[in-house]
């Protein structure tokens, strides 16, 4: 395609209130360098006007691995008997915070698998404390509960809630999630959004059976459901897990789909994930180039962090905890830009319901 096109192209998806998925199709098969150096140059200067040059510090610790779901494309999953399980206890959890606070990270992520045996109210006790003695903001990743336990956390004073989609092709979802339904999930979402969440979801690329067309429907989901932040990840194949037979994803889309995303929402909270960086090698830097203003540095103590793998070759599963804010900073200024050690809040507008 001809330069002068493809800045057409972007233009238009740019300007949309809701870009058509053939003009998102179209950018995602762009391929030569020419072509990929005006898509990711685009993106980063959006990102740059919406977001500003800052890169949020989102400080992860994953407190337990027991999970009760069969998807067939994670290594927690609960048919993977060769795992240790484990679930942190109050304390060790409250320290790992503590370490997290003293590394003057304003946000912790608190993530575990989809537990039904998780308490509540044990939840609600870790969120009170966090809140009254480090006043951090709090994000929860912890999948699909009911309405009530979601509401208790709220009250507790979380600020955040992380459940990713994974696809938004409604059979390609049920296939790959054994008694999970697509429409629970979303209505979890929509749950979460009605109670005041900054609410964030995201996919995964490169799955078996995806194509252009379904990642192209997921951004437009991702636009129509306004969210506060988007995880856009790697499928990496994990050998417990039925998928391990396909191949990972190719990187480069995944940068384009963080482009495309960055271009279509704007001021959306985009991560490079930590899966991005655990490729065959680490992308996160192009990632913060194409779109993405946060990284997720990890503070999951041992020996708990080795047990969390969703998916193999994890990058720093062997760092000690806490190293992460150097690496970085040296990430950051390498692509001039800046630690931006604040909160971190959503930039949208407070919007109720889904409206998709
Ligand atoms: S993706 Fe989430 S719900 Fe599914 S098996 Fe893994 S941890 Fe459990």
């Amino acid at each position: 395609m001809s330069m002068s096109k493809i800045s057409t192209l972007l233009d238009r998806i740019y300007e949309s209130d809701l870009p058509s998925g053939a003009d998102l199709e179209q950018a995602l098969a762009l391929e030569n360098q020419a072509e990929l150096d005006e898509l990711f140059g685009f993106a980063d200067q959006v990102r740059e006007k919406y977001c500003g040059g800052g890169i949020f510090l989102r400080g992860i610790i994953e407190f337990s691995n027991f999970c009760d779901k069969e998807c067939f494309y994670c290594g927690i999953n609960k048919n993977n008997r060769k795992l240790s399980r484990y679930r942190m206890k109050e304390d060790e959890l409250l320290k790992s915070v503590e370490y997290l606070a003293s590394a003057h990270i304003k946000t912790v992520v608190l993530q575990s698998g989809e537990d039904q045996d998780l308490d509540p109210l044990w939840l609600k006790d870790v969120i009170s404390q966090i809140k009254s003695r480090f006043g951090l903001a709090v994000t929860i990743s912890v999948g699909e509960r009911s309405a009530a336990d979601y509401q208790l956390w709220k009250q507790a004073g979380v600020d955040r809630y992380l459940l990713k989609m994974e696809t938004l092709d409604e059979d390609l979802y049920n296939s790959m999630h054994p008694k999970m339904s697509f429409k629970q999930r979303l209505c979890c979402l929509d749950n979460l959004r009605k109670l005041g969440y900054q609410v964030g979801t995201g996919n995964i690329i490169g799955l078996p059976g995806q194509s252009l067309k379904t990642i192209s429907r997921d951004i437009l989901f991702f636009k129509q459901g306004n969210f506060d932040m988007l995880g856009i990840g790697p499928f990496i194949p994990h050998q417990e897990t039925r998928f391990s037979v396909f191949p990972g994803a190719q990187a480069l889309l995944v940068l384009k789909t963080i482009a495309l995303t960055r271009i279509v929402t704007k001021n959306t909270h985009l991560p490079a994930t930590t899966a991005l960086g655990s490729l065959d090698q680490d992308y996160r830097p192009a990632g913060l180039r194409c779109g993405a203003n946060v990284l997720m540095p990890n503070f999951t103590p041992q020996p708990y962090r080795k047990l969390y793998q969703i998916y193999p070759g994890k990058k720093c599963i062997d760092e000690p905890v806490g190293s992460c804010n150097f690496c970085l900073e040296s990430m950051s200024k390498e692509n001039d830009r800046f630690i931006d050690y604040g909160q971190g809040d959503s930039l949208k507008l407070r919007k109720v319901g889904l409206n998709v």
